[in-house]
């Protein structure tokens, strides 16, 4: 072969791959760059649509992380949000409580506004290091819990290999050797990073910061930072964003809800106000015994998530997206980056779409559009698009999933 063929298949094949600014290279997206379809309406009203935002045309999304892996997420959180049987008290190998109420929970849920429940989601900020199968009573989730978890949407986020935070942690390892380890288990790449917090040089969490984001990360939640609460009724600012933690815990004594209430009572005057926005919150355990501290316990836990699903759920104003980090994150990205138009003849409305090339390690393709109009409607689309819409009844929104 020639030198010159050489060059230009090895030009050819460079250009078939984007470098995004964080560093990952991407093949170009098997996704349609551009969808149309038509909305039929009823009347000749002018009609308006917008990209919302956020998913559903929701008031607030709200993302709720739960650190370090721990197994009370599978045996109560997961249960009480997704639907299932709660464990009940369960002594684990550090002697303490992870187990939840022993209830069967019918699941917490939010509505898509088009009659269908969704349940509440959160996220998981896992050490690849501690996850194991034995002994029975561990204190740390299993691969099959994880994956079991991960496959009813929830996120799974890396938390560093070990946990690792004293000095001479080496945490370009800790961040890749946990990418490697949750690809290796259960073959999907993490792109979102939580600092492990303890005890650690000066301003250790820059190494991490720095580290995460040059090697795949789209963001770090940190000790210092932008958030927790976001406006996006605009623009968000999503490039290498370092996002501050803050944590929802039990306090130390009796269990009274005084102390889950005033964190229901701050969530109620974020989401009182005019502007559309993201709150991120974490905490640990949700079993019974509140642990290292840093927990809820599982009594509060429940309290907690009821009164949300009660309030802002479906069965109280359904004004909540509770969806965790990664899934809120795509979709600000995805809202931000593609142009829409709508040309309306008469009854006829056609509607463009252009997409960015999306990132390989996104899960989550949804649109949805802010329908103003009198009229009823219905959706014409000759693509192969799983497409949505509330035409015939509210005629508010449409909800496109690439
Ligand atoms: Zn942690």
């Amino acid at each position: 072969m020639s030198k010159r063929i050489l060059l230009i298949i090895v030009i050819v094949i460079f250009c078939s791959f984007n470098v995004f600014s964080n560093g990952i290279i991407e093949k170009d997206s098997l996704k349609p760059k551009t969808i149309s379809f038509k909305i039929k309406l009823k009347s000749t009203d002018k009609i308006k649509v917008e990209v919302s935002p956020l998913k559903y045309n929701k008031h607030f999304a709200y993302s709720f992380t739960l650190d370090d892996g721990y197994r009370s997420a599978y045996l109560t959180a997961f249960p009480l949000l997704n639907g299932g049987k709660i464990s009940k008290s369960s002594i684990n190998e550090w002697k303490i409580d992870q187990g939840g109420d022993g209830t069967t929970s019918e699941g917490l849920f939010y509505s898509d506004g088009m009659g269908n429940k969704i349940p509440f989601k959160l996220a998981l900020a896992i050490n690849g290091g501690s996850i194991r199968d034995l002994p029975e009573n561990r204190g740390h989730l299993s691969w099959a819990e994880v994956k079991e978890m991960y496959n009813a949407g929830w996120d799974i986020l890396n938390h560093g290999f070990h946990h690792a935070t004293k000095h001479g942690t080496n945490y370009l390892i800790e961040v890749t050797g946990n990418t490697t380890s949750i690809k290796q288990n259960l073959n999907f790449k993490m792109s979102h990073f939580v600092v492990p917090g303890g005890e650690g040089d000066e301003k250790y969490y820059l190494e991490y910061e720095k580290d995460a984001l040059n090697n795949g990360h789209f963001s770090v939640a940190s000790y210092y930072g932008v958030g927790p609460v976001f406006k996006v009724d605009s623009k968000v600012d999503l490039d290498k964003m370092i996002s501050a933690r803050t944590f929802v815990q039990s306090s130390k004594d009796t269990i009274t809800f005084k102390t889950t209430d005033r964190y229901l009572k701050t969530l109620d005057s974020i989401v009182k106000q005019p502007n559309t926005v993201w709150f991120n919150e974490f905490t640990h355990g949700t079993g019974n015994t509140n642990l290292w501290n840093l927990s809820m316990r599982f009594p509060d836990f429940k309290y907690y998530m009821t009164t949300l699903a009660n309030k802002y759920g479906a069965k109280g104003n359904d004004s909540i997206w509770m969806a965790p980090w990664q899934e809120v994150y795509e979709y600000i990205w995805l809202r931000d980056r593609l142009k829409i138009d709508f040309q309306q003849k008469n009854k006829e409305v056609t509607v463009t779409i252009q997409l960015p090339v999306i990132p390989e390690t996104f899960r989550n393709y949804d649109i949805s559009l802010n329908i103003e109009t009198v009229s009823k409607f219905e959706i014409e689309s000759n693509q192969n698009l799983k497409i949505k819409s509330d035409g015939k009844t509210t005629h508010k929104q449409i909800s496109i999933q690439l």
